[in-house]
């Protein structure tokens, strides 16, 4: 599947929708949930095309990999999430529930999470 430029994290990353931005640095950028599912819920992108994980595993530089995953930790510390934990999730394509092709890790937190799946 190609990357699609028109995506809605494509847009906010070229300024063209809004967003409610919490961190930014040369290869990432981090802003709220437009429908938060914890009390504090963040998505951080790479700057880039990069549909999903397995684009971003394969074809990103190894500089802006380690940047998203460096990204999490300072945006969780800042946001005073360290201490008590909380989650990151990315969801990837269709049997991951992925809603925008753009890749995102969800960083969910602010209160004690329900499990992370029902038990089968
Ligand atoms: P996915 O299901 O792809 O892992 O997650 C997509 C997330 O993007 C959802 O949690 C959804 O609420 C969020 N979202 C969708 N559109 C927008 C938007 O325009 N702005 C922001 N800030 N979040 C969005």
């Amino acid at each position: 599947m190609p990357y699609d430029n028109d995506n809605i994290f494509a847009r906010i990353l070229r300024g063209e929708l809004p967003c409610n931005k919490v961190y930014e640095d040369e290869h990432v950028l981090a802003f709220h949930d437009i429908n938060p599912l914890a009390p504090l819920h963040i998505l951080v992108i790479p700057k880039g095309a990069y549909a999903n994980t397995d684009s971003f595993a394969h074809d990103a530089p190894p500089a802006q990999q380690a940047a998203l995953m460096r990204a999490i930790g300072v945006i969780a510390r800042e946001q005073g999430l360290a201490d008590n934990g909380y989650r990151v999730i990315i969801n990837q394509g269709d049997h991951g529930g992925q809603e925008v092709p753009h890749l995102h890790a969800h960083i969910l937190g602010g209160e004690k999470l329900a499990a992370m799946l029902v038990p089968r």
